[in-house]
């Protein structure tokens, strides 16, 4: 699925382990971090919390 983020309109891709997720998620574009709450694929909630500065070990995301 795809989100839209709150800090750059870009789209994040999402792979199937995010279906059912609450948690936090980071946009490769512009490294805003987003607290989320997908629920069967479908997004529940969504709050921008901050940017983060990207990090090697952080590798969730990518766009494939
Ligand atoms: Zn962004």
């Amino acid at each position: 699925m795809k989100l839209n983020c709150l800090g750059c309109g870009n789209f994040i891709n999402l792979s199937e382990e995010y279906e059912t997720y609450s948690g936090c998620i980071r946009c490769n574009a512009c490294s805003a971090m987003l607290k989320v709450k997908i629920d069967e694929s479908r997004l529940r909630e969504m709050e921008f919390l901050r940017f983060a500065k990207p990090s090697v070990e952080e590798s969730f995301g990518q766009a494939v």
